[in-house]
């Protein structure tokens, strides 16, 4: 069982929390081992699905019991403004195009945006901050950057992978549940609905399990000419695909 960190006096304590399996574990652990929370932080793209809204309003209640504060970080610019409408201009020739379009492989406007959010959120305290973070245990590769920025991993401390912390979760109550399908049963990783990193997998289980999402992936890609997956593999295309050969 780690230790309790000493809490030092002008130092703030912040947890950042995106109300999936690994940040929701660690925020439950801290509590549990009676760590020192001052705030919780949640940035807010506007694109997650119901159930991580839902895990956060299952969630608050246990915030005010524990006298932690629950922030929400929001784009500064709507995250479907920046998507289609945005004035943007052409990085190797002249001219504009409207919107960002999709967000995810090499091209993660939106998550840039959240860097930045928070980091003016923590700017704003004008304080040390000490950041959790819910890096599980099994993620090695994503150590080395988190620490290089000073981000604290109690995961780590607690040696709790990525299958410990849904586990623990779901012992906790917590099952992110869409119409009766647990989106970590069809989803490697809950992030935007709308997330370009979402494998052919998790595309086809969002077609066949979760149709309400796939209605708005079909409405963006109306709205957005690059095909979701690159060529050949538009939403529409997808959805040909799966109709005629399954996942
Ligand atoms: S989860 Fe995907 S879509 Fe959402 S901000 Fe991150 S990269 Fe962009």
């Amino acid at each position: 069982m780690p230790q309790f960190r000493l809490v030092v006096a002008g130092m703030k304590y912040i947890a950042s929390i995106s109300f999936g399996k690994d940040s929701l574990a660690m925020l439950l652990k801290l509590i549990e081992n009676q760590e020192h929370i001052d705030s919780v932080v949640f940035y807010d793209t506007g694109m997650e699905f119901d159930a991580i809204y839902k895990t956060r309003d299952q969630v608050l209640p246990l915030l005010d019991y524990h006298n932690i504060n629950f922030v929400t970080l929001r784009p500064k610019e709507p995250f479907l403004y920046s998507m289609l409408e945005r004035k943007v201009k052409y990085r190797n020739k002249d001219g504009f195009h409207y919107g960002y379009e999709w967000c995810g492989g090499s091209c993660r406007w939106g998550t840039t945006a959240k860097l930045r959010a928070i980091q003016s959120y923590k700017k704003s305290l004008n304080d040390y901050v000490v950041d959790y973070v819910g890096i599980a245990a099994d993620e090695s590769s994503r150590f080395c950057k988190a620490q290089q920025e000073g981000k604290i991993l109690p995961l780590v401390d607690y040696n709790m992978t990525e299958s410990d912390c849904l586990q623990f979760c779901y012992d906790k109550g917590y099952s992110w549940n869409e119409n009766g399908v647990r989106l970590y049963d069809v989803l490697d990783r809950v992030s935007c609905w709308c997330c370009r990193n979402k494998n052919l997998k998790e595309l086809y289980n969002i077609y066949r399990y979760l149709p309400t999402y796939w209605n708005k992936l079909k409405e963006l890609q109306l709205q957005i000419s690059t095909p979701f997956k690159g060529n050949g593999k538009s939403i529409f295309e997808l959805e040909e695909r799966f109709k005629t050969y399954g996942g």
